[in-house]
């Protein structure tokens, strides 16, 4: 089961392999042909990336019960989609922006990313399952005075760097009682269970496509449990 990294490479981004040691340089892209070169990355010029750019992030609110009844709502009777745009990507160990003249109370929400790995219209929840290329980590980052003021979340989800991607992408996770953590500063801050997914993935997945297409690398944000709240500027964020 590889991990795979996307880091800076001197010609551009390139993909590589976890291991024992490091990161192995792979040739061609992880959902098509690949080869392991054998060569392994110098770890002091690794620079990590997030693992995928894709052509949209999907994201799902309030899919854990304990933290729609935390945001003082019900769980929604089907998923409750918004998107995230793509310019709001970081990858791991990048700066979260605060732009304090916009936004006065900033969110953490860690979350399981799915990303897709097939063209993904009307599928049934079968073969939505069959087209997941892999799972990262994701901070669904979130202005939460401006998502409360604004009947759309564009602005409070959207800004600039608030979805930090990765560090890896592993292409096989057993869903049905993963753990999802977030530390803030070392202190945990959210601990949740993909036990208690309202929706599970492959149900979203189909959900969504029934009316938007799931393209190869879009992906898809699966909600975050229990137990959100500020950071500050300065902290370091952990999912
Ligand atoms: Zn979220």
């Amino acid at each position: 089961m590889p991990r795979f990294v996307r880091y800076a490479a001197t010609s551009g981004p390139e993909f590589g392999i976890v291991d024992d040691t490091g990161v192995r340089a792979i040739e061609g892209h992880p959902f098509g042909e690949w080869a392991d070169t054998n060569r392994q990355v110098p770890l002091d010029r690794l620079r990590l990336l997030a693992p995928i750019i894709p052509t949209k992030v999907v994201a799902v609110g309030r899919n854990y019960a304990a933290h729609a009844q935390e945001m003082g709502g019900e769980v929604p009777a089907e998923p409750l989609l918004f998107f995230k745009p793509t310019t709001a990507i970081i990858g791991p160990g990048d700066p979260i922006l605060y732009p304090t003249d916009l936004t006065s109370l900033v969110h953490h929400e860690a979350e399981i990313a799915v990303v897709v790995g097939a063209k993904l219209t009307r599928a049934s929840v079968a073969e939505a399952a069959e087209g997941i290329a892999g799972y990262t980590a994701a901070n669904d980052v979130t202005a939460r005075d401006l998502q409360r003021a604004e009947p759309q979340w564009a602005r409070g989800k959207g800004m600039d760097t608030f979805l930090p991607l990765g560090p890896s992408m592993t292409t096989e996770l057993d869903l049905s009682d993963t753990r999802v953590v977030c530390r803030v500063n070392g202190q945990v801050r959210q601990e949740g269970t993909t036990a208690d997914l309202v929706f599970d993935v492959p149900t979203l997945l189909s959900h969504i496509s029934q009316s938007i297409t799931l393209l190869p690398t879009d992906v898809v944000l699966t909600g975050t449990p229990a137990g959100v709240g500020p950071i500050e500027p300065g902290v370091t964020v952990e999912v």
